[in-house]
């Protein structure tokens, strides 16, 4: 029998049902563009972040980490081109008053909501979120939570570069909250108003750009394919036709959604712009600024070469990834719904193990039964130990509800414990994918949980 294709919808109501992500403010009606991630979301997103930054830092030696302040000075916006220009074109209907981001709209002569032809012109609409901070009375913006990672990573090149012993070239990875007053947040956690990004701006000598560009490319897409498990045929590299004003190279990595392809992540050559307007700006910011009036001094955010002398602006190759949308493309290509023998279908989520929420779960048979809790908790104290993420003992006494629950999280091994254990030291290791049922002795389930977890079996 053939099963109907995922949608989106199946996977906003598998992460609600098993708590993977709920609606932001929910009991106060909600809030939009803001979602908050429960007890399975935590779990996965915190994978996804930990297999970026195990690809991205540990296993190179020219990448530094960052986690940059969410708040951020008004003037370090101002001067990044933001405060002017970070701005999606909006129209609104005259008719039902629908607003919507004009690039995005299905046919940009209609009202997306009721089809009236009577549009407002488009008009820029600013997407930073402006705050005022400290005892300040007058209400005036004088920060601004941050849009992107990327502005405080270049704010803190020179920091990083004098603080550690690298040379051109050499990266900055960071993982952290970003904030957008989205015109029109969508698509679940597609598009959001708080959202995450791991982004990583790699420094480089101009003139070595564009082969950097073509290097981080592939890299990228090897990780979508390899460490993800997302399938070559389901991603795609899309230039951008129309390249911002300071960018010489870009494009997007997509997904294909079931609507259709879209970014999930963005590699970008932005050669000079960041660095350079950060120094530019330096004298203006100084006349300005009060805080600087007792000093000559102005950063300069440029790399001197260790041999020459010679002093220069590095030229940026840039990898921005949502977080949100690499769990939300791992959902939907890991869901699966399966036709079982007895006529029953049953959902899976197919994750790598070493991306599944829970590594494993150990189940008593029967319900509060002493003999068989005690050597279920001995098991799962064991499991523990491995230092391998969740592990979780079930106590319900249905073992039919608990693999179906482990099964639509991803669990990869549930083991479970019954009457004949108490004779034979044995349990029954269940595999998620297979349904493959093994009895073996209690002393090798952990060696056992290990291969599985780290895809040996
Ligand atoms: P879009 O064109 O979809 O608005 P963008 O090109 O502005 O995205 P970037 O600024 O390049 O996006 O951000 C890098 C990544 O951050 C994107 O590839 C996407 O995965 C993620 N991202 C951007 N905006 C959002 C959002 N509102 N909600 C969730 N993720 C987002």
């Amino acid at each position: 029998m053939i099963m109907p294709a995922k949608t989106v919808n199946d996977i906003v109501a598998l992460c609600k049902r098993r708590g993977f992500i709920f609606t932001g403010s929910e009991i106060y009606g909600g809030m939009g563009g803001t979602y908050d991630y429960g007890p399975y979301g935590v779990e996965l997103m915190k994978n996804i972040r930990n297999a970026w930054w195990n690809a991205m830092v540990y296993s190179r030696n020219d990448v530094e980490g960052l986690d940059a302040s969410l708040i951020g000075n008004r003037l370090m916006w101002k001067y990044s081109g933001h405060e002017g220009g970070f701005s999606d074109p909006l129209v609104e209907c005259k008719k039902c008053g629908a607003r919507m981001r004009q690039d995005k709209m299905r046919d940009q002569t209609k009202c997306d909501n009721c089809g009236s032809t009577d549009l407002m012109p488009p008009r820029e609409y600013q997407l930073m979120m402006g705050l005022t901070i400290g005892a300040v009375s007058d209400g005036e913006i004088n920060a601004y939570l941050r849009p992107e990672t990327a502005t405080t990573t270049y704010i803190n090149f020179k920091n990083v570069l004098d603080a550690t012993p690298h040379k051109l070239p050499f990266g900055i990875a960071q993982i952290g909250k970003a904030f957008r007053n989205e015109i029109s947040p969508r698509g679940f956690v597609f598009r959001m108003r708080e959202f995450e990004q791991a982004e990583m701006q790699y420094f480089v000598r101009p003139g070595d750009d564009e082969r950097y560009f073509e290097m981080w490319r592939q890299i990228r897409i090897a990780w979508w394919t390899d460490v993800l498990g997302i399938p070559a045929n389901k991603l795609r590299f899309t230039p951008h036709e129309k390249l911002a004003h300071y960018a010489k190279a870009a494009g997007d990595i997509e997904y294909e959604f079931p609507d259709g392809f879209d970014e999930v992540e963005g590699v970008h050559n932005r050669q000079d712009f960041d660095l350079g307007s950060h120094t530019k700006s330096q004298d203006e910011f100084k006349i300005n600024a009060r805080v600087m009036k007792n000093t000559d001094s102005t950063v300069k955010l440029a790399y001197s070469d260790p041999q020459t002398g010679e002093s220069f602006i590095p030229y940026v190759v840039e990898t921005a990834m949502g977080v949100n949308r690499a769990m939300m493309a791992l959902m939907l290509e890991a869901y699966t719904e399966e036709q079982l023998p007895d006529g029953k279908t049953r959902t899976v989520l197919k994750l790598k193990p070493q991306l599944s929420p829970v590594k494993a779960a150990v189940i008593p048979l029967a319900r509060n039964v002493p003999e068989l809790l005690n050597i279920a908790t001995d098991i799962e104290n064991e499991l523990r130990k491995l230092g391998i993420g969740r592990i979780e003992l079930e106590n319900s006494g249905n073992i039919g509800k608990n693999y179906r629950r482990h099964d639509e999280i991803g669990t990869p091994v549930c083991i479970t414990v019954d009457h004949q254990t108490l004779d034979d030291n044995m349990v029954t290791m269940r595999y998620r994918d297979t349904m493959a049922q093994v009895r073996v002795p209690i002393s090798d389930v952990a060696k056992r949980v290990l291969e599985v977890v780290s895809g040996l079996c």
